[in-house]
């Protein structure tokens, strides 16, 4: 059964990438290791456009999410909570025993820079985490406008999860002033999962020496040890190492600016083609994400009907709404790869499937 994933991850993943995997293994403590590791820094530290080094985990996003809490919390964590993901590193702050702190907002809402600065101005917080793309309900918050607040409390660590927005628009991690900038291989990369790549600053580094609790999996300071030779702490998921080479070689292939460009094109195509099939945005459309469109399901259409002709009829699959969104949402990715053709393609089957269902 082949079909291929329009749902904001994971993504559908390219032949070139999947060549890319299958290459014999080499040994993590080898010459021919550290030239890979070494090899891919320089585009990574342009893509997150940091000084700092940028260190991959195997593991997916979440590890790095949890590690980054237990080795910068020292006092207490804001929490900034709009979706799915980012409520759940509430939980998950308070699974590691942090004091934690809950700054709410709607489902589809972004996270409010004033109410941030109120929050922080408690002076009760030693670190602020939130997700620039919330993928649950394609909402983009202003990470310019959060960083511009952040910056004016010096002692807060800044935790910005970008797994779905990482390189399809430019974040600029050290003009900004994140601390740590996370991402994950299987969205907006359109790797297969099991890798996080991250970035972090040498001043959360420091607030980590200070943590006796960091244990060992997640500890940045051993990242930090094993980069300085050319190496993960522990055996690294090398095929998706290789197929993160390759998609680098790719995203420089196209230029970086052609990338964006594209993100933001086929982003309105699929916009446009919700409107005028008379489906609304689920989010506040002035932080509608450009790596996905999450629309309300204003027509009621039934969509695990969809679905099936979709996937039965034309290969394709769409998401159905995250978590308490089932139903009431869909999602459909134009991260990655994707183009002008593959997207008119899909356009053009779910036209077809609605028809289909006579909707
Ligand atoms: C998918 C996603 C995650 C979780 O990633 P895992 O790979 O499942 O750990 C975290 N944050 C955002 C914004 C996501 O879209």
């Amino acid at each position: 059964m082949s079909y291929k994933l329009f749902i904001p991850g994971p993504i559908a993943v390219s032949e070139k990438t999947l060549r890319a995997m299958a290459q014999p293994m080499i040994g993590h403590r080898s010459p021919d290791f550290v030239a890979l590791y070494q090899s891919i820094q320089p585009t990574l530290q342009k893509l997150f456009y940091t000084r700092d080094p940028v260190y991959l985990s195997t593991s997916s996003a979440w590890g790095v999410m949890e590690g980054s809490l237990r080795n910068v919390v020292q006092k207490k964590v804001l929490n900034c909570m709009n979706g799915a993901f980012s409520d759940k590193w509430h939980d998950v702050a308070q699974r590691c025993g942090k004091a934690a702190g809950a700054l709410k907002f709607d489902w589809g809402q972004p996270v409010d820079p004033e109410a941030v600065r109120r929050e922080l101005s408690t002076g009760d917080y030693d670190a602020i985490t939130f997700i620039h793309n919330e993928t649950s309900t394609g909402t983009m918050s202003d990470i310019i406008a959060l960083m511009a607040v952040v910056r004016e409390f010096p002692d807060v660590i800044s935790i910005v999860d970008t797994v779905s927005s990482f390189s399809v628009l430019p974040i600029k991690k050290d003009e900004l002033g994140i601390d740590i900038l996370l991402t994950g291989s299987q969205k907006a990369l359109a790797l297969p999962p099991g890798l996080a790549i991250f970035s972090v600053s040498e001043r959360a580094r420091q607030r980590a020496t200070r943590a006796t609790d960091r244990g060992y999996y997640f500890d940045l300071l051993e990242f930090q040890k094993n980069h300085e030779n050319g190496m993960t702490p522990s055996t690294p998921v090398i095929p998706l190492i290789y197929a993160l080479k390759s998609k680098l070689e790719d995203i420089e292939a196209e230029g970086i600016a052609a990338r964006y460009t594209r993100h933001v094109r086929l982003n309105h195509t699929v916009r446009d083609w919700g409107f005028a099939k008379g489906f609304k945005l689920f989010p506040d459309p002035a932080f509608g994400s450009i790596s996905l469109n999450c629309f309300a399901n204003t027509r009621q259409v039934d969509l695990s009907a969809l679905n099936k002709v979709l996937k039965s009829k034309h290969g394709l699959v769409i998401d159905g709404g995250y978590g308490k969104l089932k139903g009431q949402t869909f999602r459909i990715s134009n991260m990655g790869d994707e183009t002008d053709a593959t997207m008119a393609e899909l356009l053009l089957a779910l036209d077809r499937s609605l028809l289909e269902l006579n909707v």
